[in-house]
C-alpha cells in the first residue's frame, strides 16, 4: 500500500471535502469505533479570519467531526494557541461554529502531563486531553514558516504543548533549527496520530504561518506517516529538503522516511507537479555553517519593525520567552543578544508589523544564489 494520498480539490465545497475524508480514512483503514474519543488536532496558531488562510479551514474539519460522528465517534476539536484567548480565535477560525452545528467538544488544550517518550528530550509536558485520547487526527495547514521552512503535519502537533509552555521550549531550544526539529519529531512520536489530513487546498506562501499570502495548492494530502507527507509537500512546494530543518533532523537520527520514493504516493493529484512560485522565507542558511551559537545568530534573519502598520497591542513582547524586545508607545526595542530567532512575535502580531531582516552574511549568500 501507499505511503501518502493526494487529491486534487481546487475548493472548500462540501461534497468534495467529504469524499476526501472518506477517501482518506478507508484508503489508510483507519477504523473509528463506537464511543471512541477522536481528538480533531487543528491548526489554531492564533485568531485569523478564515480568508487569511492561517488556520485549517472550517470546511475540512466539519467533513471529518462528520465522518467521526458518523462511526459512532465522539469528535473534539482541540488546539492550543501561542497567545489568544481561545475562544475568540477558535470563533474566529469558524471552529466553534462547526462544533456547534454538530453538537460537539470544541476545546483547549490545557493541563500539562510530563512524558518520557522521546529520544533527544526525555519530558516533554504535552496536554492530558491529547495523551487520553483513543486516537488523534492531524488537520494541519500547508503553509511556509519563518522559522523552521515550512509546516505541515509534524509542526503542528507542538500545539498538542499546552499555551505558555510553548513559548518556553522555544527559549530553551535557542537558535539551533534542528535541535528544535528533533523536539517536533519527540511529539509525534509519542502523540503518533492515527492519520493527517493535511488542508493544502488554500494555504501560505512568503512569511508564514500567520504572515503570508494565500496560496492555491489545490490538494488534500493525507497519511498515516505525517513526517513522509510533509517531505514529499516540501519537494512539490519547491522547497530544499537540506533547507528544511525537520528534514535534516530525521536524516540525522537515520530515519528511513528520508528516502523518498515515487513509488509510496497515489491519489489524482500528480506528486512529480512542482508548484510554481512558492515564496520561502529566507531567514537563514542551514546548510553551509556547523550549528555554532555565534554563526547561528550571523546566519539569521532578525525580527525588525514596521512602525507604520503597527496598532500597539503589545502581543509580541508578551509572547517574548526570551525577553528580547519592549514595546512602548508602538515602537519596538530589539536587544538582538538575547534574540533566538523564534519570530513568535512575528507569528503573533496580527497586522503584519514585524518583519525578517537579513544579516550581511545571509544577504550576501542569498545574493550570490546561495539558498538560505
Ligand atoms: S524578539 Fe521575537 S524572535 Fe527574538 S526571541 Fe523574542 S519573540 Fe523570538
Ligand atoms: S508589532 Fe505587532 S504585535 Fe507588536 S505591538 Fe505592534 S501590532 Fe502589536
Amino acid at each position: 500500500m501507499s505511503k501518502i494520498y493526494l487529491m486534487s480539490r481546487d475548493d472548500y465545497g462540501a461534497d468534495g471535502m467529504r469524499s476526501a475524508v472518506s477517501e482518506a480514512f478507508s484508503r489508510f483503514g483507519v477504523d473509528i469505533t463506537s464511543g471512541e474519543r477522536v481528538l480533531l488536532k487543528v491548526n489554531l496558531v492564533s485568531g485569523h479570519d478564515v480568508a487569511r488562510r492561517v488556520t485549517t479551514d472550517p470546511a475540512l474539519v466539519r467533513a471529518v467531526a462528520s465522518y467521526v460522528l458518523s462511526r459512532g465517534g465522539v469528535p473534539m476539536i482541540c488546539d492550543s494557541p501561542g497567545i489568544d484567548n481561545f475562544r475568540a480565535a477558535a470563533t474566529k477560525a469558524g471552529f466553534m461554529s462547526v462544533a456547534s452545528e454538530l453538537g460537539i467538544e470544541c476545546s483547549e488544550l490545557v493541563d500539562p502531563v510530563d512524558t518520557t517518550r522521546g529520544t533527544d528530550f526525555h519530558k516533554i509536558a504535552l496536554s492530558r486531553k491529547v495523551l487520553e485520547a483513543d486516537k488523534v487526527i492531524n488537520l494541519p495547514k500547508l503553509k511556509t514558516h519563518g522559522q523552521m521552512y515550512m509546516t505541515g503535519g509534524v509542526k503542528n502537533l507542538f500545539g498538542c504543548v499546552p499555551g505558555r509552555l510553548k513559548a518556553g521550549w522555544h527559549y530553551n531550544v535557542g537558535l539551533n533549527r534542528e535541535k528544535f526539529a528533533g523536539l517536533l519529531l519527540d511529539i509525534y512520536a509519542t502523540v503518533k496520530p492515527a492519520l493527517t489530513i493535511i488542508d493544502g487546498v488554500i494555504g501560505q506562501d512568503g512569511n508564514g504561518p500567520t504572515s503570508g499570502e494565500p496560496y492555491n495548492f489545490g490538494l488534500i494530502g493525507a497519511s498515516p506517516d505525517a513526517l513522509t507527507l510533509d517531505f514529499w509537500l516540501c519537494r512539490m512546494m519547491g522547497g530544499s529538503l537540506d533547507d528544511y530543518p525537520l528534514y535534516r533532523a530525521a536524516v540525522s537520527r537515520g530515519y528511513s522516511e528520508c528516502k523518498l520514493d515515487p513509488a509510496d504516493v497515489e491519489g489524482d493529484f500528480d506528486s512529480e507537479h512542482r508548484f510554481e512560485g512558492v515564496k520561502f522565507p529566507k531567514t537563514r542558511s542551514m546548510r553551509l555553517l556547523p550549528p555554532l551559537p555565534f554563526l547561528e545568530r550571523l546566519m539569521t534573519s532578525r525580527p525588525v519593525h514596521i512602525p507604520d502598520r503597527c496598532i500597539g497591542c503589545g502581543r509580541c513582547e508578551a509572547v517574548c520567552a526570551a525577553h528580547a524586545l519592549k514595546h512602548e508607545n508602538r515602537k519596538l526595542h530589539f536587544d538582538y543578544s538575547k534574540c533566538i530567532r523564534c519570530y513568535c512575535c512575528h507569528e503573533m502580531c496580527p497586522v503584519k508589523a514585524i518583519e525578517f531582516k537579513e544579516s550581511a552574511l545571509l544577504s550576501l549568500m542569498n545574493r550570490l544564489g546561495v539558498r538560505s
